[in-house]
C-alpha cells in the first residue's frame, strides 16, 4: 500500500456556449489521468457569471461529455450555488489578517493607475486600506482583497511548464469578494477545488498566471497546493488560434456529422500528448499510458484531415 492519496481531477467549464474541442480535450486528459489511476473525475459547472451562463450551455456540456464517454463521479457541482461557502472563506481570510476591506472607489483606482503610468511606476494598484486601522473604516461599500506579498517571488512548479516564477511586486491584492458580497472567480475556483478534494489541476495554459494568484489563497489558508499541469492551447493548422474559420470547433458538430466517439477520443488524446510513435490506441491503452510527462510543451495543431482519417 502506498501513502499517496487517490487522484481526484476535474473539468470546470464555464457554460457560456457550445462545448468546444479544447474543453473536450481538457476533460479527456483529466478523465484519463484519474481513471487510469483508480481515482475520481469530477465535473464542476462554473456558472458564476450570471449574464453569460445559460442552462442550454450546461446541457450541451453534459451531452458532449456523455457522448465522449467521459463519465464523472457524483453530481455535477454548480459553482454559483456555493457562493455562501466562498464568502465564508473570504471572511476567514479577513479574520486571519490575510485579507482586508478596501473602500477605494473605482475613480480612486483609476486615478492611482493614471498617476503611476504618468510617473513610470508599476500600475499594480496599492490600496491605502491594506494596513488601515479597522476603527477608521467608513460605513461604505467595500471589496475584500487578499494581502499579496510585496517582496520576493511566487513560484509554481508545473508538471508541463516546469518552474514558473512571478515577481510578487507584479501580483496585485486581488479582489476576493465584490462590493455586493459575491465571490470572484479566483476565490471560487480555489475554494471549490479544495472542498472537492482536487489533487491535480489539469487545464489550459491560459490559466497559468491565475495559478500564481490562486496559490496566494492556498498559502493564506494553509491549504496544500494541487499538482498543476497547464496544457498549451490548441491552434489551427496555420498556427493561429483555433476558430470557426478553420472548421468545426464544437464537439456536437462532429457528433452530428456521424464521427464515432472512440475515434474522437483517440484524436483528442493525441492533441498535445504523445506516446512514442503510436497513432492509434484503444481506450485501455490510453488509460494505461496517459501521463503528465507526455504532455507537449508546444501548442498542438488541430488537423482536420487526421481526425477524418481516424474517424473515417
Ligand atoms: N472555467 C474555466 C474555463 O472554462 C476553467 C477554470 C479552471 O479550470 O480552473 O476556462
Amino acid at each position: 500500500m502506498s501513502d499517496t492519496p487517490p487522484v481526484v481531477t476535474r473539468i470546470a467549464p464555464s457554460p457560456t456556449g457550445f462545448m468546444h474541442i479544447g474543453t473536450a480535450r481538457t476533460a479527456l486528459f483529466n478523465w484519463l489521468y484519474a481513471r487510469g489511476r483508480g481515482g475520481k473525475f469530477l465535473l464542476r459547472i462554473e456558472d458564476t457569471d450570471r449574464e453569460r451562463s445559460t442552462p442550454e450551455a450546461t446541457e450541451a456540456i453534459l451531452r458532449g461529455m456523455r457522448w465522449l464517454g467521459l463519465d464523472w463521479d457524483g453530481e455535477a457541482v454548480s459553482q454559483f450555488e456555493r457562493a455562501g461557502r466562498h464568502a465564508e472563506v473570504a471572511h476567514e481570510l479577513l479574520a486571519r489578517g490575510a485579507a482586508y476591506k478596501c473602500f477605494a472607489t473605482p475613480e480612486e483606482i483609476t486615478a492611482f493607475r493614471e498617476a503611476a503610468r504618468a510617473e513610470g511606476r508599476s500600475t499594480t494598484f496599492q490600496s491605502p486600506w491594506r494596513d488601515a486601522d479597522p476603527s477608521t473604516h467608513p460605513d461604505a461599500p467595500y471589496v475584500v482583497r487578499i494581502k499579496a506579498p510585496r517582496e520576493g517571488e511566487t513560484v509554481i512548479e508545473d508538471a508541463v511548464q516546469g518552474t514558473v516564477r512571478w515577481k510578487n511586486a507584479d501580483l496585485d491584492d486581488m479582489v476576493l469578494l465584490r462590493s455586493d458580497g459575491t465571490p470572484t472567480y479566483m476565490l471560487a475556483v480555489v475554494v471549490d477545488d479544495v472542498d472537492m478534494g482536487i489533487t491535480h489541476v489539469i487545464r489550459g495554459d491560459d490559466h497559468l498566471a491565475n495559478a500564481a494568484r490562486q496559490s496566494l489563497i492556498y498559502t493564506a489558508m494553509g491549504w496544500p497546493l494541487p499538482v498543476y499541469a497547464h496544457i498549451p492551447l490548441i491552434l489551427g493548422p496555420d498556427g493561429k488560434k483555433l476558430s470557426k474559420r478553420h472548421g468545426a470547433t464544437g464537439v456536437e458538430e462532429y457528433q452530428k456529422m456521424g464521427y464515432p466517439a472512440a475515434g474522437m477520443r483517440n484524436y483528442l488524446a493525441r492533441l498535445g500528448w504523445s506516446h512514442g510513435d503510436d497513432e492509434f490506441f484503444t481506450d485501455a491503452q490510453a488509460l494505461d499510458w496517459f501521463d503528465l510527462d507526455g504532455i507537449n510543451k508546444a501548442a498542438a495543431r488541430f488537423d482536420f484531415k487526421k481526425l477524418e482519417n481516424l474517424c473515417g
